[in-house]
């Protein structure tokens, strides 16, 4: 199945590569080994027969195989013996999702749509996750739920009903697959022509920003991101890992304590009143609580601020005196404002501020000491920016799932 996204289509420059379908999905048959923390790794070799003493040696072995090398083929692993290595297959999978498309923006920005298996959703489901290359850096924009249960207006996500939540191997996964694409393991090429940092590793960053709240999918990403940043593998600092709330206030605290990883706030308003419309879990979770939350956040100093986002909404957020409320509500925070120019989408209620005035904003927040670069769209044409990403899985209904599974039943 290829997704085809209208605005690509309108822009002779963006390419869209479809896959052959070629690579069965993640976990359909067999268990997965990706995703899992070691000591799970070691429990799973206990299942089809390797010693207890041995569970430690061989995790790392694999280990190394799955998150250094990026083998998704048990036979690649050349250092464990024959034998192992098809009771292995026999038992698990290591593959990569499905890539249902790939679409390439003018700028190098790249967006895959992956399906992953419907894990009770009725369907398959689809996600998304993008490649944001610069100088000296990659940053990788990943999903962890199928849709949000929050709706802020200004989202094109928030219009898609929450089908499920990620597993940490689906969320592993965008990762794993976007270092396959890019040529970023050791023994793979970057294809030709490919906008890419001009050296050092291809994916330096990752930012959950993708589709979802990740605080609402608390352990899968901890689980995930602990993987990402461990030095034995894929090894991804956790100074170059960001996670982003709308504001999720009783996990902000857990966050930096058991994740470790940098912060970022989707603030938006400075007001109640206007928040509670723009990002409807302020209604929960007020500025108030939100920021003392940040307080409190574990680590934070000059050298580890947070990152306070603004969507810049014309008429909506953005005048001089809002400037002045964020600068006058941040203080004493350790932190960064990062003005988002709004990315439309079909259907929008909302319009970008002008240029000028985000100049204004910026040189308001900037005089009270803050950085506070202005967010350039990347991947407008293949609907890749901040907000714009959306499946069209949908969670089938109960009644329909029941039906679907009888039907499976009947024919094993
Ligand atoms: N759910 C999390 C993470 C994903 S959203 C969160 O809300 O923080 C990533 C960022 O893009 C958030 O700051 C979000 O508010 C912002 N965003 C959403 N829609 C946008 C749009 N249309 N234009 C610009 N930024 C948008
Ligand atoms: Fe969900 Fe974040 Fe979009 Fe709000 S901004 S609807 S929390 S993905």
């Amino acid at each position: 199945m290829v997704t085809t996204i209208d605005i690509a289509r309108d822009n002779p420059n963006a390419k869209t590569i479809a896959s052959t379908g070629a690579s069965h999905l993640v976990g359909e048959e067999k268990p997965t080994l990706i995703g899992l923390s070691r000591e799970e790794l070691g429990e799973a070799l206990g299942t089809i027969g390797v010693p207890q003493k041995q569970w430690r040696m061989r995790s790392s072995q694999l280990w190394h195989w799955l998150y250094v090398r990026g083998v998704s083929n048990f036979a690649d692993m050349t250092n464990i013996a024959k034998d192992l290595r098809a009771k292995l297959d026999e038992a698990f999978t290591i593959a990569r999702p499905k890539i249902v498309s790939e679409q390439i923006s003018v700028d190098g920005t790249r967006k895959w749509l992956f399906q992953f298996p419907p894990r009770g959703a009725g369907n398959p489901v689809e996600v998304e996750t993008v490649y944001i290359p610069e100088e000296g850096r990659g940053t990788l924009c990943v999903s962890s739920q199928v849709g949000c249960t929050l709706t802020c207006t200004f989202c094109h996500t928030g219009t898609q009903k929450l089908v499920r939540n990620l597993t940490s191997e689906e969320i592993l996964s965008q990762i794993l697959i976007a270092r396959d694409r890019l040529g970023d393991f050791p023994d793979a090429h970057t294809p030709q022509g490919a906008i890419v940092p001009s050296e050092g590793r291809l994916v330096t960053n990752i930012v959950m920003m993708g589709m979802g709240e990740p605080l609402y999918n608390f352990e899968n990403v901890k689980k995930a991101l602990l993987i990402a940043s461990d030095g034995d593998g894929l090894s991804l600092s956790k100074r170059r890992i960001t996670l982003s709330t709308s504001g999720v206030v009783p996990e902000i605290f857990r966050t930096g304590d058991e994740i470790g990883c940098m912060l970022a706030i989707s603030l938006h308003a400075v007001r109640d009143e206007d928040r509670d419309i723009l990002v409807p879990i302020n209604k929960k979770w007020n500025i108030k609580e939100l920021l003392d939350a940040c307080r409190n956040y574990p680590g934070l100093s000059n050298a580890k601020r947070i990152t306070f986002e603004y969507v810049m909404l014309k008429d909506i957020n953005d005048s001089n005196e809002d400037a002045l409320e964020l600068v006058r509500l941040l203080k004493g925070i350790p932190a960064k404002i990062n003005l988002i120019p709004f990315n439309p989408w079909p259907g929008s209620q909302y319009a970008c501020s002008d240029w000028e005035r985000i100049e204004e904003f910026a040189d308001i927040v900037n005089r009270a000491g803050y950085a506070s670069p202005i967010r350039t769209p990347r991947g407008r044409d293949i609907f890749a920016a901040c907000g714009q990403l959306k499946s069209t899985s949908e969670r089938m209904r109960k009644k329909d799932r029941d039906a679907l599974n009888a039907k499976k039943a009947a024919v094993y």
